[in-house]
């Protein structure tokens, strides 16, 4: 039993958006691709303090997956999703939109980029780097269903959450640069009492791997206490991290592969001469992404990241 309306339509949603510009509420947005944990319900609850409506939307997007990815195992939840939501306070200020990949890409979306033809948002000199290094068509994928969201949902305020970093520099990017009037608000990265950071990706994982893998942010934790303690490099930051990981990644019993750790400027993403001292009046992003073992068979990618140096992202 939900006490909010639920569209699948671009339309729906138009018309709702319309009426509350007509009795003047502001709208929060909080796009998500379901399989709702803690995080979400965190931008969720922040989006309700600060605003009169909230828009929650659930849409596995296919585009910022490559063909070798895992959207058609990606966690689809809907019916916990939205009992989720219900459970809020002041849940009737929901509205979920839960479109079609056909209502979202009328012309259909290969995932194979090279077939894609139409409209696309790339969001040039912040996507290349870290996770797009890695995912060449993740950050185009995200602008751009992004950008289509903000043009039926046109949001106030649009919450994201600080363990996808990279994904709220492109998104304040391309709302900068294609004068999107919505103002973008970045919400701290939600952790398990181990200190995992809170991922839908986190089903795919036994319990025991779940414990083994709280040592990501010990390692983050790790860096931290040499940025804290001491005049470092960027070098000196990744070793700690790989030095706490060790366990996991080296050696012959060692399951786990980190595909990268990495030190860049906040602002910019420019990745940071590993063997200069950092600049402590800039404020940096050491960032990693691992795979460890599913709970099935093949492996679960994971990505967190701790912020230093910074008074407010
Ligand atoms: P996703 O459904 O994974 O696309 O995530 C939707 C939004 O929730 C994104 O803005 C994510 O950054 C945010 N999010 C995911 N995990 C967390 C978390 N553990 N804490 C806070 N926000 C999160």
């Amino acid at each position: 039993m939900t006490n909010f309306q639920l569209f699948r339509t671009i339309q729906e949603v138009r018309d709702w958006r319309l009426n509350q510009i007509v009795n003047g509420h502001s709208v929060g947005f909080v796009p998500t691709m379901g399989a709702l944990h803690e995080g979400h319900l965190t931008l969720v609850r922040e989006s309700l303090n600060e605003n009169d409506k909230t828009v929650v939307s659930i849409f596995v997007n296919p585009s910022q997956f490559a063909p070798t990815e895992d959207l058609e195992s990606y966690p689809r939840t809907l019916e916990a999703d939205l009992e989720q939501l219900a459970g809020l306070d002041c849940s009737e200020s929901i509205v979920v939109f839960v479109p079609t990949v056909r209502e979202m890409y009328p012309s259909g979306i290969p995932l194979d980029v090279s077939l894609q033809k139409g409209a696309f948002v790339t969001v040039l000199g912040v996507s290349e780097q870290l996770e797009g290094k890695f995912r060449p068509q993740f950050f185009r994928g995200v602008a751009t269903v992004v950008c289509k969201l903000f043009n039926i949902v046109y949001p106030n305020n649009a919450y994201f959450g600080s363990k996808d970093i990279q994904q709220t520099i492109v998104v304040r990017r391309m709302v900068k640069d294609l004068l999107i009037p919505t103002n973008i608000r970045v919400i701290l990265t939600c952790r398990e009492k181990s200190g995992l950071a809170m991922s839908s990706r986190n089903q795919y994982l036994s319990s025991e791997t779940k414990m083994k893998a709280s040592q990501i942010y010990r390692s983050l934790l790790a860096a931290k206490e040499v940025y804290d303690t001491e005049n470092c490099t960027a070098e000196d930051l990744e070793s700690a991290v790989l030095e706490t990981l060790k366990e996991y990644t080296n050696g012959v019993k060692a399951s786990w592969n980190l595909e990268y750790v990495c030190v860049n400027e906040y602002e910019t993403l420019d990745e940071l001469n590993s063997s200069e001292k950092v600049d402590k009046t800039k404020p940096i992003i050491v960032s990693l992404a691992i795979h460890v073992p599913r709970a099935t068979t093949g492996t679960a990618r994971l990505i967190d990241n701790i912020v230093l140096g910074a008074k407010s992202l």
